[in-house]
């Protein structure tokens, strides 16, 4: 059978686009290893890991072992007054590989709401301590997801608030971080941030911010001493922390948790896309005994939240064994190799008359080019070279799995190369 690509124009909404003028989208039948398989026959060496999330790549035998094994037993079950195995042995994990001090675990069904879960918690840590406070501060180029409290907190230009602007609560935004990862650091760029902290402190619950590496606000990559030093000053206010590391968890960065590039202990953690190496949805947000703990002595007693599917086993299963995978795989040592690559052969891009600039870290590799190019055309160009990457405004980036070899990874850059060397430079 092949795709009905009709009804999927007609009927079916995709991220971001439009029913009225749909972009092509390319059927995939299947997927294997870091190749997915087009309807058509076509492979396509995948730059992308669907988004940061399939960090062993596709079709991953002990991962299917996990899902089929939990499937015999049972899919789901409630978590109101019930508990299973799948959710203990990711908790397990969950705290295993984060710092000491979050030991408290709240699960849900995706990276946003994982993020609205750390603004309520925060919201109603400071509700209990009898002082409410209605701001969150952040930097500008962020990016927390969809949902409108995640959508709050998220780069006012490139979420449209001005669509919601009656709608959506007014918070702090200060400028993002200048100083690149591998650069010096200038300490002038902290003062928009310590002269909003003076000024609004009283009425600032949190900081949200994604450690080091800006995703899908820009893909910018910025100097540790910034997320140590924003830490440092909320904690002197006493003004809690959130990490959202939805993107740059699970070793994306070369370290676990992108906060280990700054030694930040964060208050509130959020975790979520790479989780269950991208089989299906699931997050979550991890907190301290201290911070659990004053939610639940506030007037409510318990911290209001609970998704239907909840710590859904069959994700849970999964995401223990990914996780399990991870660890028992030498994901150091991959990672470091992706990046080696990119630094021999995605960084000499930088060359092209249409690269503005070329940013690498970890297993993440991104080409800013000099003007925007149309989406549509590039992705062609991109599948004509036998390759999955899906640019944005400026941006061609790749989060490759951590299993690609760099044979295949060298067919992803050449891909890049090949197709912006017979661009025009301006159009
Ligand atoms: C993707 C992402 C989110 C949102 O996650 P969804 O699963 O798409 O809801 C939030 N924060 C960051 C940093 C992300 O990259």
């Amino acid at each position: 059978m092949s795709i009905n690509y009709q009804f999927d124009q007609q009927h079916i909404w995709h991220p971001y686009t439009s029913s009225v003028n749909p972009l092509p989208c390319y059927g995939v039948s299947h997927a294997s290893g870091v190749t997915l398989t087009l309807d058509d026959g076509r492979e396509l060496i995948d730059g992308m890991a669907s988004w940061w999330a399939c960090i062993h790549g596709y079709n991953v035998p002990e991962l299917n072992q996990a899902a089929q094994q939990q499937l015999q037993k049972m899919s789901h079950v409630m978590f109101g007054g019930l508990t299973h195995q799948p959710a203990i042995d990711l908790c397990q994990e969950l705290i295993a590989i984060t710092p000491e001090a979050l030991d408290k675990v709240f699960l849900s069904d995706s990276g946003s709401v994982a993020v609205e879960v750390a603004l309520k918690m925060a919201l109603q840590y400071w509700h209990s301590k009898g002082e409410p406070r209605a701001k969150f501060l952040t930097v500008r180029n962020g990016y927390h997801g969809d949902t409108f409290g995640a959508m709050g907190v998220t780069d006012p230009e490139n979420s449209m608030h001005e669509l919601y602007q009656d709608f959506l609560p007014q918070h702090l935004f200060v400028a993002a971080p200048q100083s690149r990862f591998d650069q010096a650091f200038d300490p002038s760029e902290l003062d928009e941030l310590k002269a909003t902290l003076a000024k609004h402190h009283y009425d600032i619950a949190a900081m949200i911010i994604e450690p080091i590496v800006q995703g899908a606000g820009g893909m910018r990559i910025y100097h540790p001493e910034y997320l140590a030093s924003a830490k440092q000053l909320c904690a002197q206010y006493g003004i809690l922390f959130i990490a959202d590391e939805i993107a740059t968890g699970f070793g994306r960065t070369g370290k676990m948790l992108a906060c280990e590039h700054a030694d930040v202990v964060p208050d509130i953690l959020c975790l979520g896309k790479a989780i269950t190496g991208g089989y299906m949805s699931l997050a979550a947000t991890l907190t301290t005994k201290h911070v659990a703990d004053t939610v639940c002595q506030g007037k409510a007693g318990v911290f209001m939240h609970g998704p239907t599917f909840m710590a859904n086993p069959l994700a849970c299963a999964v995401a223990t064994a990914s996780i399990r995978l991870l660890r028992q795989s030498p994901w150091q040592q991959r990672v470091a190799a992706i990046e080696q690559t990119l630094q021999h052969s995605l960084k000499p891009l930088q060359q092209l008359p249409n690269v503005a600039d070329v940013r690498i870290l970890g297993a993440i590799g991104v080409v800013e080019t000099t003007h925007a190019y149309d989406v549509a055309t590039l992705q062609q160009a991109f599948i004509e070279h036998g390759v999955w990457l899906r640019p944005f405004g400026k941006l061609i980036y790749m989060m490759p799995p951590f299993v690609m070899t760099s044979a295949h990874l060298q067919q992803l850059i050449n891909a890049i190369k090949q197709t912006l060397s017979e661009l025009p430079h301006q159009e």
